[in-house]
């Protein structure tokens, strides 16, 4: 397993993390003596950086993790977790949460501790003004959290403010080679960089569908260049090509898995590709953008929306669906677009200002497109719909 040293604390962390969000299941729930098992076979591989959060799997994956990392094993390792800040409505709330996860944990400190899915400023503003980013400050001073950081999910500007707001020790981000235009983004990945902050790459298989579900086009340049290679191992390997990439987190759930990325992760240095490897890509991007349904390259020209909606997030959920024949695009749809914060982003919420179409290079009819990912992504109950799932969630205002 090759590793990669935070510049920030000298910690040395394996190239692939695991994600314990897709934990073994059996009979439609958590297998905990399968997940027990896969963990710690994933020490033994050389994986010692694990991701988990607070609602993960309705908190088995925080306690299955504790679990696996007893008798000895919790030292070998780094345990990412997370605060869910949609979840907390003031600070003793904060408070109670993580101390439920360190017990989950079973541990007295966290390596990595994360605001989950921030997607703006305003999130992290809130929290700030209810005093739990000066609390986290002083679980760090104590010795708690060893560094404090976010995951990211919302547009390309809103994640250049949030990372230039505070002197994370690292963040979180979604990045494949689906994704170089969407969410933070290239420009986001080396912006981070370039303000010495350490990247963890999450969804480097865009939640697997980069496995099983790319077009046959691209499964084609992929075998024309290597006929025994597999789709999995190009995406990884296109991520850790990156030198600003330090981890990257999959959520394995078998031992097949666990082998196919562990090998290529004893192999990727950052800028190893081969002009000819990378050559493929640039074909397998082109193939992407011909069958995609609204040319929107996620530039960010057209932003912010003076109502908030992520306009290039929309086109992106909606494009999946169709180039990757994505199922849970409705779930994607919602938890993406501000459906798990108080700053909602949908396509519904457009006012038809028009302001956004001057500004795209693409010459894209916004508005029209808009109406069109609302009439398939949201129809008549979402806004229903939306209301459970935030009480489900116990999501605050
Ligand atoms: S037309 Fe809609 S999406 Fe575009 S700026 Fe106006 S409100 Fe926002
Ligand atoms: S300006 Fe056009 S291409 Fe760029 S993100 Fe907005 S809609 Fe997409």
């Amino acid at each position: 397993m090759l590793t990669r040293t935070n510049k920030n604390n000298g910690d040395e962390l394996s190239i692939l993390g695991f994600g314990c969000m897709r934990l073994p299941s059996k009979n439609g729930s958590v297998d905990e003596e399968a997940s027990i098992e896969l963990i710690r076979k994933c020490i033994d591989k050389g994986i010692n950086y694990f991701d988990t959060a607070y609602f993960y799997n309705g908190g088995k994956s925080e306690s299955i993790l504790g679990k696996a990392l007893s008798d000895g094993l919790r030292e070998r390792v780094k345990i990412a977790t997370k605060l869910p800040p949609f979840m907390v409505s003031n600070f003793s709330g904060a408070k109670k949460i993580f101390a439920t996860q360190l017990s989950r944990l079973q541990t007295n400190y966290i390596d990595y501790y994360l605001l989950h899915m921030l997607s703006d400023l305003n999130g992290f503003i809130r929290m700030k003004d209810m005093g739990v980013v000066d609390w986290l400050e002083k679980l760090k001073k104590q010795g708690i959290i060893r560094n404090i950081g976010f995951s990211f999910h919302g547009s390309k500007n809103d994640f250049e403010q949030l990372v230039t707001a505070y002197p994370w020790d690292f963040c979180q981000i979604q990045y494949n080679y689906m994704d170089i235009n969407n969410q933070a983004g290239r420009s986001g990945l080396i912006l981070a960089d370039s303000l010495g902050i350490p990247v963890i790459v999450m969804e480097p298989l865009r939640g697997g569908r980069l496995a099983d579900r790319i077009p046959k086009e691209v499964l084609h340049e992929f075998h024309a260049y290597d006929e025994n290679s597999t789709p999995v191992e190009w995406a990884l390997k296109w991520i850790w090509n990156h030198p600003e990439v330090t981890v990257v987190l999959s959520g394995m759930s078998d031992e097949v898995q666990l082998e196919q990325n562990t090998r290529i992760a004893s192999q990727m240095l950052p800028n190893s590709l081969s002009d000819k490897e990378l050559e493929v890509f640039d074909r397998v991007m082109d193939v992407m953008h011909e069958k995609t349904k609204i040319p929107c390259t996620g530039c960010g020209y057209c932003m912010p929306c003076p109502f908030g909606v992520n306009i290039p997030g929309c086109f992106s959920v909606y494009n999946d669906k169709y180039l990757l024949n994505e199922k849970r695009n409705k779930v994607i749809y919602l938890r993406t677009l501000g459906g798990l914060s108080n700053q909602p982003a949908y396509a519904s919420i457009c006012k038809d200002c028009g302001k956004c179409e001057k500004l795209c290079p693409q010459t894209i009819e916004i508005r029209k497109e808009l109406k069109r990912v609302k009439k398939e992504m949201e129809g008549p109950f979402f806004n229903i719909g939306m209301k459970i799932a935030r009480k489900f969630m116990k999501i605050s205002k």
